[in-house]
């Protein structure tokens, strides 16, 4: 049994967005790099639709593209957004803005060209990619993975230390859990989504403003739509995959047939409705996806081996934070690499210690905007409380930072954003409390209640220096 935890030869499973950059940087460090990904090479053949075509980039997920050297690469075909378009029923969109500075914007990014651009990243750092091969098993004790091709043949590879970027369903965490207790919970959402494509104008142009992330919130469910550079906008509907008679709550199940699910849209999206040429088609092709959270006590086997980004903690969508959660592991686990060379049995522990609190923060603090998005938006002490924060923000320079401009702007890590958002909500609740415009409020006392219970943080946060 090879127990070393020393070796400078790197197998990672799964070349998504976290395995990509991860084989980058790891190559750069001048590890022998080799990666395993169960689909075809998605630049040469098209793969099955994955999950969520575009995704928000946040700060925090720029901060290690830029560290990386490949931040101006991802910014030529990144859209910036200022802010939350909300469409309400006969009403026209009106803006809410992320933050209240020019440069607070949040990035729409194509998943399959971002990820495409980094598998292009890693073959130059030198690491090697092998597609078409699904981790199966792993025998830990001979460092001995089974790989699957997708026509059913068994290859089997040596490895020195496996790291697990397969995704929310990671293989590598199915072996584990067989020799370790990994103690992993998941928590399902009642909610799935559905994706429909709203395409460019007769001249390639968006149909809607491309600079702001689209929203339809509807209190118990909400649709959203992110630009992509060609034109189009990627709608993805949230709703309950059961309808809730006894709460008026609509649901998937309710929408099987076209007469149904034309009525559905028409009656709650009727602007986006007219939009969406290929809703009927699209309705019976895309699957409901599945959306839930995993937690995990234990992220690594010894130096053996190791679960990052999606494979250790899943999280719902609604902060727009699972890649920029997993770009973070790979920047922290790089800073660990640098600090500790290949002792891998010093790097996971360290690597679990220090981000597992920050998934379980921004695990919850997920949850917690999906209520913010689907229907706090539309009540008007919400505004008020966005109005206060952002006053607070003016008087109380690097202490106070709004909760949502906490994750999406900053790099302090999410366990500390969670705390802080916490603090501050309290603030806020009592200070809007008897109030129904900012005049009412004792803004001073609010002020000074803040800078009592917060800290000041360390100001500017790290910036990707991408303007
Ligand atoms: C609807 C939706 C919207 C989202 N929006 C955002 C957003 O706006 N912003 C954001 O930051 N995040 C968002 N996310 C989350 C984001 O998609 C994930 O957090 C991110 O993709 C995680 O990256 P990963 O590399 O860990 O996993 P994945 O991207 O899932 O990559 C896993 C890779 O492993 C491969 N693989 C799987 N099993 C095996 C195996 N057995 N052997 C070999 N290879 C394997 C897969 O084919 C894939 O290439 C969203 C997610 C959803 C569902």
């Amino acid at each position: 049994m090879n127990q070393s935890s020393r070796t400078s030869t790197v197998t990672i499973a799964g070349a998504g967005l976290a395995g990509s950059l991860l084989a980058v940087v790891l190559a750069r460090r001048g590890f022998d790099v080799e990666v395993f990904e169960r689909f075809a090479d998605q630049r040469r053949v098209s793969v099955p639709a994955g999950r969520s075509i575009n995704l928000a980039l946040a700060e925090r997920g720029r901060v290690p593209l830029a560290r990386a050297g490949l931040l101006d690469g991802v910014d030529r075909f990144a859209l910036p957004m200022a802010g939350r378009m909300l469409h309400e029923p006969g009403k026209e969109p009106v803006l809410q803005r992320y933050g209240q500075r020019e440069e607070e914007v949040i990035y729409s990014v194509h998943r399959a060209r971002l990820n495409t651009f980094l598998l292009d990243a890693a073959e130059q750092a030198g690491a090697r990619i092998e597609f078409n091969r699904r981790l199966q098993t792993v025998d830990f004790d001979r460092r001995r993975c089974i790989l699957v091709d997708d026509s059913g043949g068994e290859h089997e590879r040596d490895f020195g230390v496996l790291v697990g970027t397969d995704g929310a369903g990671s293989a590598l965490r199915s072996a584990m859990s067989r020799v370790m207790k990994t103690g992993a919970r998941e928590e399902p959402l009642d909610h799935g989504y559905k994706e429909f494509t709203m395409p460019p104008d007769a001249g390639g142009r968006h149909v809607m403003d491309p600079n702001a992330l689209h929203i339809w919130p509807r209190g118990g469910f909400m649709m959203i739509a992110l630009p992509n550079p060609d034109g189009s906008f990627t709608c993805t509907l949230f709703l309950a995959r059961k309808a809730d008679p006894d709460r008026g709550e609509p649901g998937f199940d309710q929408l099987e047939d076209w007469p149904e699910q034309k009525a559905f849209m028409e009656e709650h999206f009727a602007d986006a409705m007219a939009l969406l040429p290929e809703v009927r088609q699209e309705f019976a092709d895309n699957p409901v996806g599945f959306l839930g959270t995993l937690r995990l006590d234990r992220w690594h086997l010894d130096g053996r081996a190791v679960l990052l980004g999606d494979a250790a903690h899943a999280i719902v969508p609604f902060h727009g934070q699972g890649m920029n959660a997993a770009f973070e592991d790979v920047a922290c686990l790089d800073e660990l690499v640098a600090e500790h060379g290949d002792d891998w049995a010093k790097i996971f522990p360290a690597f679990e210690k220090i981000r597992k609190p920050n998934a379980n923060a921004i695990a919850d603090l997920a949850l917690k905007n999906y209520r913010e998005m689907r229907s706090d938006v539309r009540d008007p002490r919400f505004h008020l409380q966005k109005e206060l924060e952002w006053e607070l923000e003016r008087r109380l320079p690097g202490r106070f930072i709004p909760g949502y401009a906490m994750v999406m702007f900053h790099t302090l890590p999410y366990a500390q954003a969670l705390e802080r958002s916490r603090i501050q909500a309290r603030v806020l609740e009592e200070a809007t409390k008897n109030a129904s415009s900012l005049e009412e409020v004792d803004i001073e006392a609010a002020a000074r209640e803040a800078r009592a219970a917060l800290e000041p943080i360390e100001m500017p946060s790290g910036k990707s220096g991408s303007g």
